[in-house]
């Protein structure tokens, strides 16, 4: 049995080494250059020649779920995530301070190690998972007469043949696609007419990350 995972954001990448754990190969694809999805990370280059690195999406995570946990002190055990000990506080810019502070040790805080792409990177280097950026998949088809799925390209190329697909971004499925494509989403649902409407309640908030750096260590701010 083959299977394509469709993004190597964390649920893509941890889909696709947990296939590969289990025996079942997999092929991942990723429009993006690298992995990460949500969890990326950005490089930059400060105009004094500095390396500034960016976790733009999520900057931490925490967990409640037991399974979850189990798998993330396997990265811990091995150095791919680690507690991150902070305190998190809103500023009040009318007081000029800091308010509701946080200590670290209520919630454990993991971050990647070095950044929160390390996590998708390393589970999408795992052994039976063959990992290819910079691939959009343009469509997905029910090969009734062979039993398989073929998944095609932006571009309309063959990507392959595979027994199982798992998409992990529901823009597969969404208009959205369209707007960002110009094409339509690679995967028609009206064979499913239940799951097309369980996905349409699923709403997609933008929201804009500000990347921003400080010449000075910001921990005398307010003091
Ligand atoms: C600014 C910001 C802050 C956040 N803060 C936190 C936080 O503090 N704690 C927390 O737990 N969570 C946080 N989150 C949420 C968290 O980042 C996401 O819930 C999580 O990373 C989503 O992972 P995912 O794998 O489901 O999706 P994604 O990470 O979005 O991965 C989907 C992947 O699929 C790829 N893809 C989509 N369509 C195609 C296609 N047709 N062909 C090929 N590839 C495709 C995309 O390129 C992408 O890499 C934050 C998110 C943002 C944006």
């Amino acid at each position: 049995m083959k299977v394509a995972v469709v993004g190597s954001g964390i649920s893509g990448a941890v889909c696709a080494s947990t296939l590969a754990k289990n025996g079942v190969p997999v092929t991942l694809f990723d429009s993006a250059r690298g992995p990460g999805g949500r969890m990326s990370q950005r490089r930059e280059i400060s105009e004094d020649g500095k390396e500034l690195l960016f976790d733009h999406g999520a900057p931490y995570f925490t967990v409640s779920n037991p399974d979850v946990l189990e798998l993330v002190r396997e990265w811990e055990s091995v150095g791919l995530v680690a507690e991150w000990k902070v305190n998190f506080s809103s500023f009040d810019c009318v007081f000029n301070k800091f308010v509701d502070i946080q200590q670290v040790g209520i919630s454990k805080k993991y971050v990647g190690v070095p950044g929160m792409n390390s996590i998708c990177r390393a589970l999408c280097r795992q052994p039976g998972v063959e990992s290819k950026f910079g691939v959009g998949v343009g469509r997905l088809d029910w090969l009734d007469e062979k039993n398989l799925w073929s998944v095609m390209g932006l571009d309309g190329q063959s990507l392959g043949n595979f027994e199982g697909v798992v998409a992990s971004d529901k823009n597969v499925v969404s208009a959205r696609f369209r707007d960002v494509t110009g094409k339509p989403p690679p995967l028609d649902l009206t064979f499913a007419p239940e799951l097309a409407a369980k996905l349409e309640d699923i709403p997609v908030n933008p929201c804009f990350a500000l990347m921003l750096a400080f010449a000075e260590p910001l921990s005398s701010v307010g003091h």
